[in-house]
């Protein structure tokens, strides 16, 4: 019998490095949900890489939030935490065009307990000059002693194979975790709420991005019509976000549904029918049992 290699893999870092990214170009699929606002991705999203003689479990997760001040970004935080204890490779991924001054000290103090090796990735490198580069190398690595360190671009995805395979030879000999056809652990429910949270984050602004939650509540296939149906709530913490998610006679809610349809569409690969309702749930930023529903909680 061949041995079979699995593991988890980690990737942490601060907000906007290119983290969401860069597992999408590892795992060839679009996962998370990419966007240039900090705090996009609220929860781990796991990708899952399988070939016959390996297993690779992605977790993305979301940005560490210096000050936290709602109980949301609490749960956020915890998130990150529990990825300092439960991976067998970790991904440290930086933006090499911010200065190392930026960067949260705590975490490297967190680092110096890490059990598995650590990988330095030095990202957006497509942004600089090789001896820029090579400067922030040896900077970066004079801080920690990384296991390996790379430079990418994971938008270019130019690097990236390199990381992959460096990722498979530290694997350790394991089971399959999931059946090797599966990409994910969330359901495709999950990547329909993402989807609209991502449009409502490209066609609204300042706070009502982060003032919504969205949640599928009804996700069925008509097979007479060869169609699946979704009907999804939007929740908002106050009536007046509500009235700018809707907009005047309904144009702004009709504009989201029109691109978020769009977007699933192409997810699923079928066609779909798409309800929005926006109810108001107040404050549920810093409401326990709002936040448990909509699954903050571990
Ligand atoms: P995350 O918050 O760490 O998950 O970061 P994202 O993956 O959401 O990326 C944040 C922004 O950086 C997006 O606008 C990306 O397109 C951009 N980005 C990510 N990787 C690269 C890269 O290698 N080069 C450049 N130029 N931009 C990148
Ligand atoms: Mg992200």
């Amino acid at each position: 019998m061949d041995k079979h290699y699995s593991g988890f893999i980690n990737i942490i870092g601060q907000p906007n490095v290119g983290k969401s990214t860069l597992m999408n170009a590892l795992v060839g699929e679009r996962l998370s949900i990419i966007n240039n606002k900090p705090q996009t991705t609220r929860h781990r999203i796991i990708g899952i890489v399988s070939d016959d003689h390996f297993q690779m479990v992605f977790s993305d997760t979301p940005g560490f939030i210096k000050k936290p001040t709602y109980k949301m970004q609490e749960r956020m935080n915890a998130f990150v935490e529990t990825s300092f204890d439960d991976g067998d490779v970790m991904m440290l991924v930086v933006d090499t065009t911010e200065p190392l001054e930026q960067f949260n000290e705590e975490l490297f103090t967190r680092l110096q307990n890490v059990e598995c090796p650590v990988f330095l990735v030095l990202n957006k490198v497509d942004l600089l000059q090789p001896a820029q580069i090579e400067a922030a190398k040896t900077l970066w690595t004079s801080r920690f002693q990384f296991a390996q360190t790379f430079s990418i671009s994971a938008l270019n995805k130019t690097g990236t194979e390199e990381l992959f395979q460096a990722l498979v030879s530290n694997l350790p000999e394991g089971p399959e975790y999931y059946p090797k056809d599966q990409l994910t652990d969330r359901p495709e429910r999950f990547f329909v709420s993402e989807i609209v949270r991502e449009k409502i984050l490209e066609l609204y602004h300042q706070e009502i991005p982060y003032s919504c939650e969205v949640i599928v509540h009804t996700f069925k296939e008509d097979e007479e019509k060869n169609l699946i149906r979704i009907y999804a709530y939007i929740f908002v913490a106050r009536n007046t976000q509500k009235q700018i998610l809707i907009g005047k006679g309904g144009q702004a809610i009709k504009q989201l549904g029109i691109a978020a349809r769009k977007d699933i569409e192409k997810f699923l690969e079928k066609q779909i029918f798409l309800e929005l309702m926006v109810k108001v749930r107040d404050n549920w930023r810093d409401d326990e049992s709002a936040l448990r529903q909509f699954g903050y909680d571990m």
